[in-house]
């Protein structure tokens, strides 16, 4: 690629085996992508180079004034040893959409999917190959200018990162118990809720912790100003099956609008089912619990594909969904979607896209 240099390591690392437990975020690759913004000048000095640390000035912006947005998705590979990407322009366009709010100057979606491709391909013997395993990637942006004032900075860095993950259910599809979080609220419309910014994960990691030592594993958001609507979980859009209606949040500016929301959507419609994307109360979704029509609930994200929802407590109010097993319409997404993602099934035109061969 033009405008991109690359310099490989000369020191690779041993890479995890087919027996060694990968986990979530902690082992990374050899290399990484780099690429500087000054203003006045743009964007710069994209390059890919050896994985190792950054150095920052203490008083650059994002240490003290959190300005920076994130990406996160996931390269695949197939049994016949293709490398897949899947939708990755929407992370890009999304990247973008959250740049806006924080005012960080604007992306070449473009020039990020090429040079994405790049990076993986030079990496990608470390994408894993357990049944379920991917190489996760982690785009970001901070602010950079060392400068106390608050305003924007002048200075960015764009950093890419590649990670390999073990499969986020390491024995099957396992439904989850969250509850509804009455005191903590993760963001507000006119917020930044939307986007996917740092800040938002260190307000909401109080709640979390919270939640934690409960014994649940998540928190489901309500609005920020009423607390009535249901929001999202954790990391992850909600779905709820009702009287075989699926529903799901319409985004309100509030909450993060996920690929895998989208794509969902997108799928179950095709599959023929009916998706209404609407403000849904929390008192609703009792409601429907109560005259026996709450069939399924699972939240949606990049990590966990889906995670099926077995008890969802409401105050004093426990309600055990399915039976704490997960559901039919939960179960066939699931399928679906993984079936694309991994190159098992042919997708709607542009989803799956294949960068190279192992
Ligand atoms: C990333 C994220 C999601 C899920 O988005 P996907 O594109 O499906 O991975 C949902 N909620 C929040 C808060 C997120 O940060």
């Amino acid at each position: 690629m033009e405008n991109l240099k690359i310099e490989l390591t000369q020191h690779p690392k041993k890479k995890p085996g087919p027996g060694d437990k990968l986990g979530f975020g902690s082992v990374f690759t050899d290399h990484m992508m780099l690429m500087e913004y000054d203003r006045g000048i743009g964007w710069h000095d994209a390059r890919i180079v050896p994985f190792g640390p950054i150095t920052l000035s203490p008083a650059s912006t994002v240490l003290h004034y959190a300005q920076e947005t994130f990406e996160g998705m996931k390269a695949y590979r197939s049994t016949d040893g293709r490398v897949l990407l899947f939708r990755p322009e929407e992370n890009f366009k999304r990247l973008n959409r959250s740049n806006e709010r924080l005012c960080i100057p604007e992306l070449d979606v473009d020039f990020c999917v090429e040079s994405l491709k790049e990076l993986v391909m030079i990496d990608k013997d470390w994408i894993p190959e357990a049944e379920g395993a991917s190489l996760y990637i982690r785009p970001f942006i901070i602010g950079n200018e060392s400068k106390l004032g608050v305003k924007e900075a002048d200075n960015y860095i764009y950093c890419v990162l590649l990670s390999p993950s073990g499969a986020y259910y390491e024995s099957g599809l396992k439904p989850v118990p969250i509850y509804v979080e009455e005191e903590y609220v993760r963001a507000v419309r006119g917020g930044t809720g939307f986007a996917k910014t740092g800040g938002n994960y260190a307000s909401s990691m109080r709640a979390q912790t919270i939640a934690h030592e409960k014994g649940y594993s998540q928190v489901l958001w309500l609005d920020g100003v009423e607390k009535k609507y249901v929001g999202e979980v954790g990391a992850m859009n909600i779905f709820f099956v009702i009287d075989g209606e699926v529903i799901t949040p319409e985004l309100d500016g509030s909450i993060l609008p996920g690929i895998t929301r989208k794509s969902m959507i997108e799928l179950l419609r095709r599959d023929g089912y009916t998706v209404t994307e609407r403000q849904i109360a929390i008192q609703e979704v009792a409601d429907a619990y109560d005259a026996g029509k709450l069939d399924e609930m699972f939240g949606t994200g990049t990590a966990a594909v889906i995670s099926p929802v077995g008890e969802l407590k409401w105050g004093d109010k426990i309600m055990k969904i399915n039976n704490g097993e997960i559901g039919p319409i939960s179960a066939h997404a699931y399928k679906e979607l993984t079936d694309i993602q991994w190159g098992r099934a042919k997708g709607p035109d542009g989803w799956s896209v294949e960068i190279g061969h192992i």
